[in-house]
């Protein structure tokens, strides 16, 4: 498009367009955003999947139950990785599926299209990945954890969140890893960390030089039989539940920091991107389930002589929901193709987990409204996802978090009284 200058130079009455090299839009085009076939393929099967094996032993259980039990669990994790369903995010070098951050968004949608959609799609059906961060491990972390995480579908868990605060890890870290010979001694309180009760192992941050700040934090692996380490659950409103972890002069072997000292944050932003998607798209598919639940209902409930489908006041929110839903997508699709050319995706990153974490919620609140008393059924999956769709506007950076960096980005020095 023109700049702003070429707007105010052009003569009167010139097209506004002039100085647009019209052959260059032109070559971009809009073509369409079908997808290639072999990522449709995928797509299309791990839909089948979810909706003939997951859904089915879900509807199966106790409508209390706030996963899939570890025997059935084991059953569809077989099935799964006779389909080479494992692990779709982990590179192909370690064991994983190798998918690039746009083809993880598509298949994220279809795997979260039930019940026990979070924390990991797919309930743990298709493996837990590791933390991120490891992949940039050396090889003998690489050997030593990712590859058995990955091989016998390890849960892990991921531990930077404080008492302090999460929001603003690298102000409000306190926990801190001092070296002494071949060990570092980490001491300080982890809060949130998903998983630690039922993990081996995990990552976590601490502070190996206090005067650096945000390049003062490292990260570790820290295995969950270390004496000193103590994990207690934090119930919360999902289904899923959180730990806290006390630190009391838990003594790693330096081999156990990942990367370099102080390189710890930017390790963990390095993959932001990725982890603000893959929640994205989570979100896109519970979504698309709900609408499908009160489309069907409209269809067939009956109120005052005629079908809700015939109300305004039921057409409307479907339409919203359809329209937010199709926007979120959108929004999570271009992000994750940028990150996918190699280019700075963290602002279409926050949109997207803003946007679509907050269209779910809606939507699934529509929902539960045109459904009425079943809409808040436990057996339906409608109120599960309220809630965890209500935690997930906290995680991984809350709304306003997601607002502050898109607003940043916008206003530059500006947007912290500076003007430059
Ligand atoms: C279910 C669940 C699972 C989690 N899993 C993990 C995990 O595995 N590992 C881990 O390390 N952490 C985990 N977390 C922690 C999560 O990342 C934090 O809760 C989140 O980052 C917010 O931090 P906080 O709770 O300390 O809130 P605070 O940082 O205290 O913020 C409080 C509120 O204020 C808002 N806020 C903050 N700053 C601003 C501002 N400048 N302007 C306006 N509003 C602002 C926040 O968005 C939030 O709504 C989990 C949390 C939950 C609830």
């Amino acid at each position: 498009m023109s700049s702003k200058s070429d707007l105010f130079e052009r003569p009167v009455g010139a097209p506004l367009l002039a100085s647009t090299n019209t052959a260059r839009v032109r070559d971009q085009a809009f073509s369409g955003f079908d997808l290639p076939q072999e990522l449709q393929s995928l797509s299309d099967v791990l839909r089948e999947f979810v909706k003939k094996e997951i859904c089915p032993v879900e509807a199966s259980l106790d409508p209390t139950e706030r996963a899939i039990p570890e025997d059935k669990l084991a059953l569809l994790q077989a099935k799964a990785r006779q389909l080479d369903f494992w692990c779709l995010d982990a590179p192909v070098e370690f064991g994983g599926g190798g998918l690039s951050t746009f083809q993880m968004t598509v298949v994220w949608e279809q795997a979260s299209r039930h019940r026990f959609a979070f924390p990991v799609p797919g309930g743990g059906v298709f493996g837990y990945s590791p933390p991120v961060p490891l992949y940039s491990g050396n090889d003998d972390q690489i050997d030593r954890y990712v590859r058995p995480a990955i091989a016998k579908g390890l849960k892990t868990f991921t531990a930077i969140s404080e008492p302090t605060g999460g929001s603003d890890p690298a102000r409000a870290m306190r926990t801190t890893a001092v070296r002494q010979g071949d060990h570092f001694v980490l001491n300080g309180r982890k809060m949130w960390s998903t998983n630690a009760d039922e993990a081996d192992f995990g990552v976590v941050y601490a502070r190996t030089d206090p005067a650096k700040g945000r390049a003062g934090i490292s990260a570790f692996v820290l295995e969950t039989n270390t004496p000193g380490m103590h994990v207690s659950k934090i119930p919360v409103m999902r289904n899923h539940w959180t730990t806290e972890i006390a630190l009391e002069n838990c003594k790693i072997p330096v081999e156990n920091l990942i990367g370099k000292e102080g390189e710890g944050f930017g390790l963990a932003q390095k993959w932001m991107v990725r982890g603000r998607l893959m929640l994205a798209s989570q979100a896109l598919g519970v979504a698309e389930e709900a609408i499908r639940l009160a489309v069907d209902w409209a269809k067939e409930r009956e109120t005052f002589g005629a079908l809700l489908a015939t109300r305004q006041g039921i057409q409307f929110p479907l339409a919203d929901s359809l329209v937010e839903l199709n926007a979120a997508r959108l929004l999570t699709w271009q992000a994750a193709w940028k990150d996918d050319q190699g280019e700075d995706a963290r602002v279409e990153a926050s949109m997207a987990k803003l946007y679509a974490s907050e269209m779910g919620f809606r939507v699934v609140d529509r929902a539960i409204q045109i459904l009425g008393g079943m809409g808040l059924a436990k057996e339906m999956n409608l109120e599960h996802w309220f809630r965890d769709l209500r935690t997930m506007r906290i995680v991984e950076g809350g709304s306003e978090i997601q607002r502050y960096l898109i607003a940043r980005d916008m206003l530059g020095a500006a947007a912290i009284g500076r003007r430059d």
